[in-house]
């Protein structure tokens, strides 16, 4: 899949509503807070923990999800090195849409490929994309396997799974480590949320 722009004669329509107008009415700044990690690495349980102590604080955040974006908006597309490029990109594209409304997104999706996650941060406003790189070992992950698919992968079931017969290329430089063997959901959530409020992102 091309992913190259076909439309021509396409101008930016810019709105009188400015990112500070934003800023100012919702006293906080979008960004995109970007986990990456191996399958059961944790991204989805420390996101829904997250959004909820940020809603807790009349801060608006909102997920998304690896396997609900693959359900509906992604629903056409594989494991293939293409379409999980895909995927990343028009995901990247949504995140930035939230960003730039001056919600709190937060992805998780693995991600594997350092290229494509590098591409949403070029796109990105400066300051907006925060990369969340949740970590665990290989065989933390096979332990976990919450939803049975580390078995899958190892009996041939599934292929082209990431970890087994598909690389992850790991963050070389992430805003945020999290060592998932280390630290509790509650701890790891809270250090995002740290994060969020020394840099200012949750204040007018
Ligand atoms: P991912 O979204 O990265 O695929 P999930 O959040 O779906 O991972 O699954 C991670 C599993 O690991 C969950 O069952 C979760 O309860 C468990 N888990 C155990 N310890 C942690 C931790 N410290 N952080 C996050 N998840 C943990």
């Amino acid at each position: 899949m091309s992913t190259a722009t076909i439309g021509t004669n396409l101008t930016w329509h810019a709105g009188d509503v400015t990112r500070e107008d934003r800023h100012q009415l919702l006293k906080q700044k979008g960004a995109i807070v970007w986990m990456t990690g191996l399958s059961a690495a944790g991204k989805s349980t420390i996101a829904v923990e997250l959004e909820k102590l940020l809603l807790e604080r009349h801060k608006h955040a909102y997920r998304l999800d690896g396997d609900n974006i693959r359900m509906g908006l992604n629903k056409n597309l594989g494991f293939s090195a293409e379409d999980r490029a895909e995927n990343i990109r028009r995901i990247g594209e949504v995140a930035k849409l939230f960003a730039d409304a001056g919600v709190i997104a937060i992805t998780s999706f693995i991600s594997p490929y350092r290229k494509d996650r590098d591409l949403v941060r070029a796109g990105s406003k400066p300051g907006d994309f925060i990369e969340v790189y949740v970590h665990v070992s290989l065989e933390g992950a096979e332990q976990r396997d919450p939803k049975g698919l580390y078995k899958k992968a190892r009996a041939g079931q599934i292929k082209g799974f990431t970890g087994i017969d598909d690389p992850y290329e790991a963050p070389e430089n992430p805003e945020i480590l999290i060592e998932t063997e280390k630290t509790s959901v509650r701890e790891a959530a809270e250090t995002i949320l740290r994060y969020l409020e020394d840099r200012g992102y949750l204040n007018a």
